[in-house]
């Protein structure tokens, strides 16, 4: 018997009817003579409501760490115990399984931990007893028997690590959508469901903002080998198979998808000297105080001073901006100014490697848009570009029409 893996995400378990939705989809995948084990989120907007109380008591000391993640992984705790109960009732043997009791030990890295290990043996001495392991997502425990969460949207990567330590056929992600498209199908109407995505690609779309997949479950299951699904909860329906195979019709295609991230900031030190040093000067204190940067510039010296430009998550501007203004008065540096109404698109296909002029229609569509472009970062196979974060859906629109990445004829 072979096992499948299958995930359900915070709209598909978000009431009691959602519950028995997905325990029906459970009970037909095991009619069909596969085990089953089970990894959901909490229900609905459960996590932002715990995130929120959070931001109310605004205490953020390092060892409030551990108390957040104590917090935030009550939410799945609540899914496992009412998915279990509905499994029962629908007379289908079931037990939940909390990170921990689960297996799953990670780092210490609370909000953002890593998972090092799992041990099986509680979850496999289930499944021979014929009850189907329900475990909570987006969880384990560290080396000192601490809660942890993996980051939001984390509860993909534990059923990929899962579907990957059991030796699953397939790890199932049902979600919202009907699989991946071409961009977020709530921003762009047009967007198309794609078949086949290959990992490369769904990890830079992940990593850039799509959050149909948690980045960390695509590099897991690149890894180990998972075979990776996308589907729909609420509609029957292939969905989007996440494969290591470019096939030939993949190769024909520029741009697998779109992908943005909002509510971001940028900072930037003017006048900065230029002398070896002065980045690890800027970013050192940033990084000291937990604060994740993502873009980086750095302009030509003219007169021996430059500018040093870097974006951050808009949850951390206004910490950002105090450390700097520190710095900047430490370092001798003109002034600070800040934006924190920017937000960060992206084009990705591997494509992209082959086929030169991506970026300039990219720009000449947003100039026709009459959209401004701060800061341009590329790798191999995307495109990035900061833009401000009222444009972001008008500029996501015109790149994907102008790319023809809709259905034919839309
Ligand atoms: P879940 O709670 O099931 O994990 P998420 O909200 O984390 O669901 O992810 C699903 C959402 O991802 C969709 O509702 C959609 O708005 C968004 N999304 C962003 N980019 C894409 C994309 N390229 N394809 C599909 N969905 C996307
Ligand atoms: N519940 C967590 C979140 O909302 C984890 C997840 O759903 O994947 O981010
Ligand atoms: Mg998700």
């Amino acid at each position: 018997m072979s096992i499948v893996v299958q995930k359900f995400g915070g709209t598909s378990v978000a009431s009691a009817a959602h519950i028995e939705n997905v325990a029906r989809k459970i009970l037909k995948t095991i009619a069909n003579g596969d085990q089953v084990v089970v990894v959901v989120s909490a229900m609905g907007d459960q996590t932002d409501r715990l995130d929120s109380l959070a931001k109310e008591i605004d205490f953020y000391e390092p060892a409030s760490r551990r108390e957040l993640d104590v917090l935030l992984s009550t939410g799945e705790q609540v899914t496992i115990a009412a998915l279990a109960m509905t499994l029962m009732k629908l007379g289908c043997p079931a037990k939940s399984f909390t990170g921990r009791q689960a297996g799953i030990q990670t780092d210490a890295s609370h909000t953002r931990a890593r998972i090092i290990n799992i041990d099986t043996t509680r979850l496999r001495a289930s499944l021979a007893s014929g009850k189907v392991p329900v475990v909570a997502g987006f969880q384990g425990v560290d080396d000192g028997g601490n809660i942890t969460t993996f980051g939001r949207g984390g509860s993909d990567t534990t059923a990929v690590a899962l579907a990957a330590v059991l030796q699953a056929r397939e790890c199932q992600i049902f979600t919202d959508v009907s699989g991946v498209h071409t961009t977020d199908p709530r921003v762009v109407d047009t967007a198309r469901l794609l078949e086949k995505v290959t990992f490369e690609e769904m990890l830079e779309l992940a990593s850039l903002g799509s959050r149909v997949l948690h980045s960390r479950a695509v590099e897991f299951a690149s890894k180990y080998e998972v075979p990776l699904r996308v589907l729909s909860s609420f509609e029957e329906g292939p969905g989007t198979l996440i494969t290591s195979e470019e096939d030939s019709d993949m190769e024909q295609v520029i741009i697998a998808g779109i992908a943005f991230t909002r509510e971001q900031a940028k900072l930037t030190v003017l006048g900065v000297s230029d002398v070896p040093g002065v980045a690890w000067k800027i970013l050192g204190p940033v990084s000291e105080a937990n604060i994740e940067v993502d873009m980086i510039v750095q302009n030509v010296a003219a007169d021996n001073t430059t500018d040093f430009t870097f974006t951050v998550g808009r949850d951390n501007y206004q910490e950002a901006m105090d450390i700097l203004k520190k710095v900047a008065n430490d370092i001798g540096a003109r002034e600070v100014t800040g934006d924190d109404k920017i937000a960060k698109l992206s084009m990705v296909g591997v494509g992209m490697r082959s086929h030169a002029g991506v970026a300039s229609r990219m720009f000449e569509v947003l100039a026709e848009k009459a959209i401004n472009i701060q800061m341009i970062s590329t790798s191999e196979i995307k495109i990035s570009v900061v833009i401000a974060e009222e444009y972001l859906e008008l500029a996501a629109r015109a790149l994907h029409t102008a790319f023809d990445l809709g259905e034919k004829g839309s």
